[in-house]
């Protein structure tokens, strides 16, 4: 028996989850599955029959399959997904950039989209865990925005072959970062995904009203018109806890949060109907606010759970305003980009308005760096020219390619940490080396992992691109971390010179591969 939601519809076949996304009266459901680490029995049946009963239901527009969570090993999304697509239901494949390189991405869109699966949510994904043997390898060879970019191409390419089904991509973010830099930068790069082509964004886990609403003004202030689906999740005490301590990159719960739900759970049969009340209060309150659906996750045993959130959703959705001081649980001296005052209007973002204090060695090398760069390797300087002719020079003399490598190591070993990848991106990084400071070597932007402005895999050390943020605020340069598109490493030129490549137009500046080309021509603003 299918049940109504609201204005849904009850679906009988499988309904393109982009065309629910595309009618504005339909507020869209979708729901998270995890698969375990088996190939058959019971984690597989447990996530198979809740994806069935969710197609009998008719309320879930599609099933968002993970991609080895958390960076452990688990049955692919490709083939579980493909058998849940197989029932009848649309499903959205997590696609990270974490296990393989270009190619095996490449490949792996290729055959999605052979079995008929475009439905992608390209990810960077958590750091890499524990798989077969220990720590795995982490790759990141690509980020989330150059994938974005790779599966436009291959849509392209699959256009151009006769078939008119392209990719139908979706990107993550998170509002719920408690400094303003963070802020900056989860923004900036949701601006960078939507210009490289992605077609819906979903939130990560937060229960901050003001940051939900935060990231619907910041959309219209960049200009950007990506129909947005907010996390809701079953929070049980056990994943409260792991979240509160930080144990799921990019989710945020706080004490007072934590504690609450602690005291529903001290009788579980109770704990249980508040977690239920919470979810579909957090439903009406995303749906009220303007969000175009929710994205459910949490639901690990039976569908059950998911379609009571949703018949006390379709209950109490008339009722959201109430609701909103149930999400009131900021961060301790957290950043909002607007203030409550300026809601109504045409609201301006509060970044830079109190740049934080660098130290001086941090000065110090900065002003060092752009003080070379500006000289040295912007092609507009008027010794632009003198420059390249003696890079040709040198790049023809004997061993002259050698003798600039090894010149070229010694300041910028000291300076940056240089790992010689001989394509370098310093300039996009507030003149700071992604590839020594950035454990996910991210060319464009922060990975939602950052917590309290530190870095996901390393949490003494503050992020990267908090650190460029505070370097480029000062003086008003925080545009050259949001600019454009930063092209992929190009790794023909590991352990030659950056300096030549720069002068010889070899590295990423100069490309002319596809990828970098389609790199260059994005634009966006915050
Ligand atoms: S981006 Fe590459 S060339 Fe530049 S400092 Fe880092 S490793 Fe060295």
């Amino acid at each position: 028996m299918k049940k109504e939601a609201g204005k849904n519809a009850p679906l009988t076949s499988r309904f393109p989850f982009s065309l629910a996304l595309a009618d504005k009266h339909r507020f869209v459901v979708t729901l998270e599955l995890v698969p375990g680490r088996e190939a058959s029995g019971r984690s597989v049946d447990t996530v198979t029959s809740i994806a069935r009963d969710a197609f009998a239901d008719g309320r879930i527009s599609a099933v968002s399959i993970t991609d080895n969570p958390g960076g452990n090993p688990s049955l692919s999304p490709d083939v579980l997904g493909h058998d849940i697509f197989e029932i009848g239901m649309d499903v959205i494949v997590h696609f990270t950039c974490r296990d393989m390189n270009r190619i095996g991405m490449e490949s792996r869109a290729l055959q999605l989209a052979m079995m008929g699966m475009k439905n992608i949510l390209a990810l960077g994904g958590d750091y890499s865990g524990k798989g077969f043997g220990g720590q795995g390898a982490p790759v990141f060879d690509l980020d989330s925005v150059q994938l974005q970019i790779m599966l436009g191409l291959l849509s392209e390419r699959i256009n151009a072959s006769g078939d008119p089904d392209t990719f139908f991509t979706g990107c993550a973010v998170s509002p719920f970062k408690r400094t303003e830099a963070e802020c900056y930068a989860q923004y900036a790069k949701l601006c960078r995904k939507a210009a490289a082509g992605a077609q819906f964004a979903i939130t990560q886990l937060g229960y901050d009203a003001e940051k939900f609403k935060e990231l619907l003004q910041i959309t219209k202030v960049m200009g950007i018109h990506l129909p947005l689906l907010g996390s809701v999740y079953v929070l049980r005490p056990k994943v409260a806890a792991l979240i509160h301590g930080g144990n799921v990159p990019g989710a945020v719960v706080t004490d007072a949060l934590l504690e609450r739900v602690q005291k529903e759970w001290k009788d579980p049969a109770s704990g249980r109907e508040a977690a239920i009340e919470r979810a579909a209060r957090l439903c009406a309150v995303l749906k009220g606010l303007g969000y175009a659906g929710v994205h459910i996750g949490g639901v690990h045993r039976s569908f059950d759970i998911a379609g009571r959130i949703l018949d006390r959703f379709a209950l109490i959705e008339d009722q959201w305003p109430d609701f909103l001081q149930d999400f009131d649980f900021p961060q301790p001296a957290g950043f909002y980009a607007f203030s409550r005052e300026l809601d109504e209007g045409a609201p301006h973002a509060l970044f830079g308005q109190s740049p934080p204090k660098i130290n001086f060695v941090e000065r110090l090398r900065y002003g060092l760096l752009r003080r070379a760069h500006d000289t040295f390797f912007d092609a507009t300087h008027p010794l632009g020219p003198v420059y390249r002719k003696g890079a040709r020079l040198i790049d023809t003399m004997p061993g002259g390619r050698r003798l600039m490598y090894l010149v070229e190591d010694i300041p910028k070993r000291a300076l940056l940490h240089c790992q010689k990848c001989g394509d370098c991106a310093v300039q996009h990084v507030g003149f700071l080396c992604p590839e020594s400071q950035c454990p996910k070597h991210i060319r464009n932007g922060a990975c939602g992992g950052s917590r309290n402005g530190r870095c996901e895999v390393f949490p003494d050390r503050p992020c990267v691109w908090v650190r460029a943020y505070r370097r480029l605020v000062r003086g008003n340069k925080t545009r050259e971390i949001t600019e454009g598109c930063v092209p992929p490493r190009m790794w023909e030129l590991n352990n030659t010179s950056a300096w030549l490549n720069f002068h010889l137009q070899r590295d990423h500046q100069g490309s002319s591969n596809e990828l970098s080309r389609r790199c260059r021509m994005i634009g966006c603003r915050l």
